[in-house]
């Protein structure tokens, strides 16, 4: 249990950042068994078409040796397995690869050492990227920034207050705290003047991730994946969501014990990127952007290579779950920030 002091006022991004760290460093998250499921839980051949790409990206970068691949948030370090399988097909770039693991939870940590452990190349595991040391990179990151702490803001008659939760009489409850007049929250320009009740959301942690890339792709050849559910399109709204074992659930119940994480800002990404006078691929939905990196064709190969009918669907399946709009196609959007002299990635 995580232990809040009683009648103080906890921004949501402490909230979220104190329930997550217990969260990923305790429970069996991710999987059939776990809360949610993810793409390269679901099937290989998202790891395996995301391979393709790297390969093809590192070309694209004239084949810097050593390279990065980097990889945020790795799970159960089954999409960095997947991705491994395909590289081990190509001696140059198995040769040159070195791999850094962005990993807080020691639980996650040792799964992914389990994943990994037939592979060759050198795997690093770091706390933050801002500790991998400066060089050509590829980096991927799949459901990373979703799980990283935002805040929320609300308007209210009386201007923009910060929104978070209170333990009161031991139980725990929305709160919100005025915030200084000059200090509002940042809007975007195509939104109406807001009237109370509407809610907008920054994710400082984000940012700051961002920041890091960006300086480190001015300085050599590097390009970063990321693949995420989110909006390209910047609302009010309230994205903020709970969710246990397949379930929605009540963020403020059993804090700690549920998965807590809200809709990326694809819109933020891209704007950061050509601000920051980067090459941005993207947004795109993940359905479209899979099929143009060989989806299809990869399915198409499973399913003559599975003698069993149902092994047959289960691809089908698969590849409708990730690409399809009424699942993950649409939803879950993908964007490419990259050195800006790149030429432009495959797949958009
Ligand atoms: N990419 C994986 C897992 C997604 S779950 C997949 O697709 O299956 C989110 C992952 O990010 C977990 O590995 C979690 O431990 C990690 N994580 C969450 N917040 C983090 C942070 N602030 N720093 C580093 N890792 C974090």
């Amino acid at each position: 249990m995580i232990a809040f002091a009683e009648n103080t006022f906890i921004p949501l991004d402490e909230y979220i950042a104190q329930c997550n760290t217990h969260y990923y460093g305790a429970r069996d998250s991710i999987g059939g068994i776990g809360d949610f499921i993810t793409a390269p839980e679901i099937t290989q051949m998202f790891g395996e078409v995301l391979g393709a790409w790297v390969i093809s990206r590192w070309v694209q970068m004239g084949r810097p040796t050593p390279f990065q691949l980097i990889e945020l948030g790795p799970g159960k370090g089954t999409l960095m397995a997947d991705v491994l399988r395909v590289l081990r097909q190509h001696p140059d770039i198995y040769a040159a690869v070195h791999i850094h693991l962005v990993e807080t939870s020691p639980k996650l940590r040792a799964a992914q050492k389990q994943s990994l452990r037939e592979f060759m190349p050198p795997v690093m595991w770091h706390d933050d990227i801002k500790h991998i040391p400066t060089a050509p990179f590829i980096l991927l990151a799949n459901e990373f920034f979703d799980a990283l702490p935002i805040r929320q803001f609300v308007y209210t008659m009386a201007g923009w207050q910060e929104r978070g939760v209170r333990l009161q009489n031991e139980k725990l409850t929305w709160a919100s705290r005025e915030i200084p007049e000059s200090e509002p929250p940042p809007l975007p320009r195509h939104l109406p003047t807001p009237v109370p009740g509407n809610m907008i959301e920054t994710c400082p942690a984000m940012t700051t991730v961002l920041q890091t890339l960006a300086a480190r792709m001015e300085q050599h050849p590097a390009s970063a994946l990321i693949i995420d559910y989110g909006y390209a399109v910047q609302n009010y709204g309230d994205t903020f969501q709970a969710v246990s074992q397949h379930q929605y659930a009540d963020p403020l119940a059993q804090p700690g014990h549920q998965d807590l994480t809200a809709h990326v800002n694809f819109a933020e990404i891209e704007q950061f990127g050509a601000a920051r006078g980067l090459q941005t691929a993207g947004p795109k939905g993940q359905g479209e952007f899979l099929i143009n990196i060989g989806l299809q064709v990869r399915a198409e190969k499973l399913i003559a290579q599975s003698p069993a009918p149902e092994d047959k669907l289960e691809v089908i399946e698969a590849a409708y779950r990730l690409t399809s709009s009424d699942e993950m196609g649409t939803l879950f959007k993908v964007i490419c920030l990259s050195s800006l002299y790149l030429p432009p990635p495959e797949g958009f």
